[in-house]
């Protein structure tokens, strides 16, 4: 898999992964090679590009404000956010990168809904 994103180990981190434009951030340098992981990432990265990036954190936090009242609670707020929604419906898909269209995730902001 081609990444052309820089990728750094934050050992304090709180998560696996975190997109933070231009870099990959992941807790461990096992995650450095992992596929999905940094696939995943990479489209946090793509949809950071497409808002210009402050706007795209300020939207997240809007997201999972919202699902925080919908849902109560953090892990289903979490979950639901769009930008999330895209990223883990295609984090194992080889093929959809190269494929992607731009603002592909605007369609997981009302229709799309993982169910888990
Ligand atoms: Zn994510």
């Amino acid at each position: 898999m081609i990444n052309k994103y820089p990728v750094i180990v934050v050992p304090f981190l709180k998560v696996a992964g975190m997109a933070l434009f231009p870099f990959i951030l992941v807790s461990d340098k096992r995650y450095i090679n992992d596929e999905v992981l940094i696939r995943h990432e990479t489209i946090h990265l793509k949809q950071e590009l497409e808002l210009l990036i402050i706007p795209f954190y300020v939207l997240y936090a809007l997201s999972y404000l919202v699902n925080l009242l919908v849902y109560r609670k953090h892990n289903k707020a979490y979950e639901q956010i769009f930008f999330e929604l895209e990223a883990y419906a295609h984090e194992h898909n080889a093929g959809y990168l190269p494929n992607r269209k731009p603002w592909a995730w605007r369609k997981y902001i009302i229709t799309k809904r993982l169910h888990l």
